[in-house]
């Protein structure tokens, strides 16, 4: 059996769709690798036992019950990582 988090689903399908709303972000893999851990890291973890082909349909059920908080979580991580990126801003 194995488990995972599907709140991680859940956060890397919805990340695009909030960092459109802040243009001036870095979208490059390294902020937005920040951006899911730090939202991920201030969200319950939900496990699901990883059954083939009933993962997509769950996260499709169940993520619409937890999109309001995750989304708060990552505008909240994509204003950290803006205000203190870990690499210099492009100019
Ligand atoms: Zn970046």
């Amino acid at each position: 059996m194995e488990l995972k988090n599907f709140m991680e689903d859940i956060v890397l399908s919805k990340m695009e769709e909030v960092l459109r709303q802040y243009p001036n972000c870095c979208t490059c893999e390294n902020c937005k690798r920040d951006i899911a851990i730090l939202a991920l890291n201030h969200l319950p973890p939900r496990y699901i036992s990883t059954e083939k082909g009933q993962i997509f349909a769950r996260v499709e059920s169940m993520g619409s019950e937890y999109a309001v908080e995750t989304v708060t979580q990552i505008a909240d991580a994509i204003e950290i990582v803006m205000a203190h990126p870990r690499h210099e801003a492009n100019k």
